[in-house]
């Protein structure tokens, strides 16, 4: 390659058509010449010599055995010349003339045949120079391009035209790694230099190039130039640029991640399962169950090849370097999860799950979550990498939960007894009010001055009667809790009400309140729990008379009304009340809820369940036209008697 830098551009050393022609006739004349001059005229000089001029004219046109060619017609014209001249008297001086220029052709012609052999040479290197795809240019030593292959039309966008003659490094904006005069110094040492710089195309686009540079002295002149060859590696500089931005991200991804994260290197694990394999183990769950020390020995096997911060963290682990090696080292003896993972690992699922236990630097054992993703293929199993999540908050968390639920629990519980104490205290209520205000009519009539030991009689039948309610209602209230009423029997609807309302004599007697009995179900029956439901009934007639008691007492009328519908019972209780407070209707029902100074609001919602769990609903209604008290209706599901 070195011999390029003595020729100029090629093509320009490439004769043109017409000048050939001419040279060829000028050749043809030349020797036409001679031959007559040395033939025909009595000189006694060496004039074939001149046939040299015929070779140095067109020898250079004439490669190969056209040029042997020419030569020797050119030698068979000067003997002929000779021997037409001399005719046998042959002369010593006219003979050595002859073989002079016999000589002196022969020279010439293997002189020339030499140059054209050595300018085949470059030609063809010049050729090869151009069908190379990088650039190659030369430059002088003033940095002027002498030379500029096809590669640099292409890489640059100059054309050869454009580029000779150009300063090289200014037209390409070059710009070195290394200040220019040491790597001046350095070719000057060395002969040659190699480094990535950057140029600019026509186009103004950035280029990034291999560049290496080769000097060459020339031997007679002492003039040195510079073979550049460039090679266009911005697409692999971007690419190793796009690579190492990948590759930071994927960094800082992994050190700031808040999830421990180490990398695994599985290549032993695959190695061992092929070799279980090859002893012709067929079910790897079973073989691992039978043999636990397999699982064991792959897991010694397996090493941790890097860790994010968060793992050191978690692990009590200052450094990297400090980590554990192995995964054996951080998974308790007791731990199955690995033989769970070699299943999965061999069952070629793309992903494996699973909660375990590691074993910190310090000996605490922590709870972790573990997920990883198998690589595609075997290429990626020196690098797999298992994010895990430190559960032990979570646990914590679960355990306050369940203790605050065990509390909520016990306050619900005590809450209830609350409420059932409350519900207990008020059901009874009534029946000891009516024992108490018996009880002191008995009293009076026995202390009159003559008693009354009938009416005292009637009144203690009284008390009795209502200390059997209040043991009814106390075993009524049982059932409820339990959610099943404690009796099921048919029950006449009629009896119901008359039976309710019997309870409620003495109140409605005390408030001046007219019971008006609308009894249309004389045959219905509902299937219930008699005491149960007399309650209920009971509850919603003394709310009645209560409502009632702020009224004057010529309106106060309580409306007891039973009807059948359907295959219903339909109870209905109105009273001349003010009717339920804005609101109060919707919620009524809830437990605790009540506008009453001394209420517990219990008494609507005990009836409510007591409806309920008779498979009945309970409503109240809107007032009746004209009027504004309360209407409650209920249902039940009822049959013929
Ligand atoms: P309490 O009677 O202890 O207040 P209840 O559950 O029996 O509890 O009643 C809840 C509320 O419903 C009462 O405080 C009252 O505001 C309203 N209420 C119930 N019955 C009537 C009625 N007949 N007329 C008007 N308001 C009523």
């Amino acid at each position: 390659m070195n011999r390029l830098m003595r020729f100029s551009p090629f093509p320009s050393s490439r004769p043109s058509m017409v000048g050939r022609r001419l040279r060829l006739a000028g050749a043809g004349l030349i020797a036409a010449a001679v031959f007559v001059i040395d033939t025909f005229t009595p000189l006694s000089s060496a004039v074939a010599v001149l046939y040299v001029l015929v070779l140095l004219l067109v020898g250079e046109e004439l490669p190969g055995r056209r040029l042997w060619t020419v030569t020797l017609a050119c030698a068979a014209m000067a003997t002929i010349s000779f021997a037409v001249a001399h005719g046998e008297d042959v002369e010593l001086a006219p003979t050595l003339r002859l073989m002079v220029s016999l000589a002196a052709l022969g020279v010439a012609a293997f002189l020339t045949d030499r140059n054209l052999a050595a300018r085949e040479i470059l030609q063809a290197q010049a050729r090869l120079l151009d069908v190379t795809s990088d650039a190659i240019f030369i430059r002088d030593a003033q940095g002027r391009i002498t030379f500029w292959n096809r590669g640099a039309e292409r890489l640059y966008g100059w054309s050869r035209q454009e580029a000779v003659g150009q300063d090289a490094h200014r037209l390409l904006a070059t710009a070195l790694p290394a200040p220019s005069e040491d790597i001046a110094a350095h070719v000057a040492r060395h002969g040659a230099w190699q480094g990535e710089v950057t140029q600019r195309r026509k186009d103004g686009a950035t280029l990034v190039v291999l560049s290496e540079w080769i000097l060459e002295r020339d031997a007679e002149t002492g003039a040195h130039a510079l073979l550049e060859s460039n090679t266009d590696i911005s697409d692999l500089r971007r690419a190793d640029e796009a690579l190492r931005r990948s590759e930071a991200r994927y960094r800082t991804i992994f050190n700031t991640l808040a999830v421990s994260i180490w990398e695994h290197d599985f290549r032993p694990v695959r190695a061992a399962l092929d070799a279980l394999r090859a002893q012709g183990v067929g079910d790897l769950a079973d073989h691992l169950a039978r043999h636990p020390e397999v699982a064991r020995a792959i897991k010694a096997q397996v090493g941790i090849t890097d860790v994010n911060a968060t793992a050191l963290k978690m692990m009590g682990v200052a450094d990297k370097a400090g980590f554990f090696q192995r995964l054996d080292e951080l998974l308790p003896e007791t731990d199955d999860s690995f033989s769970q993972f070699l299943i999965a690992f061999d069952s070629g699922a793309p992903r494996f799950e699973t909660e375990t236990t590691v074993r910190s630097r310090t000996g605490e054992m922590i709870p972790v979550m573990v997920a990883l993703n198998f690589p595609p293929d075997a290429q990626g199993l020196d690098r797999v990498q298992a994010s895990i999540v430190d559960l032990t908050e979570q646990r914590r968390m679960q355990e306050r939960l369940d203790r605050a639920r065990a509390e909520l629990e016990h306050a619900l519980r005590a809450a209830t007894l609350g409420v059932l104490s409350a519900s207990i205290a008020h059901e009874v209520n009534q029946p000891l009010a009516a024992i108490s205000n018996a009880a002191g009519a008995a009293q009076r009539w026995l202390d009159r001055e003559t008693p009354d030991l009938d009416e005292a009689k009637e009144a203690v039948a009284d008390v009795v009667h209502a200390a059997a309610h209040a043991a009814e209602v106390v075993r009524g209230i049982r059932g409820l809790i339990a959610q099943t009423p404690a009796d099921r029997a048919a029950l006449p609807v009629d009896e119901l009400l008359t039976a309710s309302a019997g309870f409620v004599r003495r109140e409605i007697a005390e408030h001046g309140v007219e019971l008006v009995l609308d009894q249309q179900a004389a045959d219905t029956v509902v299937q219930g729990d008699r005491v149960v439901l007399q309650q209920a009934l009971v509850n919603l007639m003394l709310n009645g008379v209560q409502a009632m008691a702020a009224c004057p007492a010529e309106g106060r009328r309580l409306h007891v009304r039973a009807r059948r519908d359907g295959d219903e019972a339909v109870i209905e209780i109105a009273d001349t009340g003010p009717g339920f407070p804005p609101d109060a209707a919707d919620r009524a029902f809830e437990a605790f809820f009540t506008t009453k100074p001394g209420g517990m609001g219990l008494g609507l919602a005990i009836c409510q369940s007591a409806v309920a769990a008779h498979d009945g609903r309970i409503a109240v209604l809107p007032s009746a036209p004209g009027e504004t008290g309360a209407r409650i209706e209920i249902r039940l599901p009822a049959r013929s008697r």
